[in-house]
């Protein structure tokens, strides 16, 4: 069935104070939060709603000795709520790990850990959460008069029925997509790293002669160690345009630019120091690489020359200018950035670890939000508790989490806020309805700017 023709609604289908679009830390973190507003304030209900089958964050590089890039303290609560028993430390308290974890000696857990810690929460919300359902239209409902007191989200299941259901806000949380460059599609034998582990069980123990990864980021440097120790006849070729890796600035003066504090600077500050301020500490997030994992590729690659059989191979200064699968290998077209000579690599796999891309809001908010207000580049305004500046006749509520780096800054898509953005979306959320219950029937309140 087609969203549009969703059958008619019940009239007595009840209307949510807040439905969630996905399903991982950003709404876990809000249901969490939710959950411990609704132990003291006005209760608000909820309800999630995640493609996924299941509870899952970036399965497929959950590779062994990957390590988080954030402090185990900036999980799903401590910051906003250090007494709450959805901490880590609970977590690792609940699993009789929490001596090992202190002699570990460092803040960094393993990501298979942290996803651990994920599911272990995600677990205590099962009731909340419909996976397998993937919202695919987001619609007003109007009233008689014009206004938009809630909206309809309609979420169609792996069967392709539709379920719509209704909420006074939805809190979208859609994550990252996967971004390749133009022009290539995604293949047997022509990846993008978020599937790395879906797929490379069916490469191992099959004799690859090569296998080539694009990229230069933490992504990339990840895939090229797992590639070349998971086949270890394997010759592993890096393709990127820089000399060598840069590595991720993780000092503390520059760390400083995830705390809770500077989203609010940011938020204030004029559009050009934004982009000088992303700009300036692009390095500690994008196309850039844990130090550590540099040195322990180099050292690799240093020692395979030392032994004399060398499998790990850097062609850096260069760019892919083409690539095709033919039969089960590629062919690969790379161009050197330094005489533009061109050669062609033949493979058994390519791997792009180039990078993701925000969910863009539109895609499922359709014509709903045409005429909101935008900035120059065409992006929806967002306030300061994270609410689009909808028109002025929607009372209902929609709100991000993530696609706001150009207005909260650059922890908009990384874990290290939230626990406080969830805070103050729920501080909003829950005035809203507050002001709502003490409007007369008919008259609601007008959201304020701000
Ligand atoms: C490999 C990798 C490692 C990372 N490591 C770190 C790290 O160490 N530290 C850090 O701060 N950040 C890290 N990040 C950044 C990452 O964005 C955050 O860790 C985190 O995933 C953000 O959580 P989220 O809930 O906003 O998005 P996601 O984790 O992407 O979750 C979004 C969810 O929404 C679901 N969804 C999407 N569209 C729909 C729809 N229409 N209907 C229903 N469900 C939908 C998706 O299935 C997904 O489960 C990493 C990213 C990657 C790719």
């Amino acid at each position: 069935m087609s969203p549009s023709a969703s059958a008619p609604l019940e009239p007595s289908v009840e209307v949510l104070d807040v439905i969630g679009v996905g399903f991982g830390p950003s709404n876990l973190a809000l249901a969490i939060a939710l959950a411990e507003h609704n132990l003291g304030g006005r209760k608000l209900t909820a309800r999630f709603i995640e493609r996924q089958e299941r509870f899952g964050w970036h399965r497929g590089m959950l590779i062994e000795d990957a390590t988080m890039q954030v402090s185990f303290l900036k999980d799903l609560v401590t910051p906003r709520n250090p007494e709450s028993p959805f901490t880590f430390l609970s977590y690792l308290h609940s699993r009789d790990r929490l001596s090992d974890f202190i002699n570990y000696g460092s803040v960094y857990p393993s990501r298979l850990e942290f996803h651990d810690y994920l599911e272990w929460a995600a677990a205590k919300f099962a009731d909340q959460v419909d996976y397998g359902s993937e919202v695919v239209a987001i619609r007003p409902v109007r009233r008689a008069d014009g206004l938009v007191e809630h909206v309809e989200i309609q979420a169609r299941d792996a069967l392709g029925d539709v379920t719509t259901h209704r909420a006074r806000n939805v809190v979208l949380a859609t994550g990252l997509t996967p971004h390749l460059p133009a022009g290539v599609t995604p293949g047997e034998r022509i990846w993008h790293s978020h599937d790395l582990l879906r797929l490379a069980p069916k490469l191992i123990g099959t004799g690859p002669e090569r296998a080539v990864v694009v990229g230069a980021g933490q992504s990339a440097a990840e895939v090229l160690g797992y590639l070349h120790t998971a086949l270890p006849d394997t010759e592993v070729c890096a393709v990127f345009a820089r000399y060598g890796y840069s590595p991720a600035d993780d000092s503390s003066f520059a760390n400083r630019i995830f705390d809770p504090v500077a989203v609010d600077e940011f938020y204030t500050a004029p559009d050009a120091v934004k982009a000088r301020l992303l700009d300036y500490h692009a390095n500690t997030n994008y196309s850039v690489v844990d130090p550590e994992l540099i040195d322990a590729l180099y050292r690799r690659h240093y020692h395979e020359r030392v032994a004399g059989r060398e499998r790990l191979r850097f062609l850096n200064m260069t760019r892919v200018t083409e690539v095709a699968q033919v039969g089960d290998r590629v062919e690969l077209a790379v161009e050197s950035l330094v005489d533009g000579s061109v050669e062609v690599i033949n493979t058994d796999l390519v791997v792009y670890a180039t990078g993701y891309r925000s969910s863009d809001p539109d895609a499922l908010l359709g014509d709903f939000g045409v005429s909101w207000d935008r900035d120059a580049a065409g992006r929806l305004r967002i306030r300061r508790d994270y609410r689009v500046a909808t028109a002025p006749e929607v009372l209902a509520g929609v709100y991000l989490q993530g696609p706001t780096e150009h207005t909260h800054g650059i922890s908009s898509s990384l874990l290290s806020n939230v626990a406080v953005r969830t805070g103050e979306i729920v501080a909003s959320i829950s005035a809203a309805a507050v002001d709502q219950d003490r409007q007369p029937v008919g008259r609601p309140t007008a959201p304020a700017a701000r």
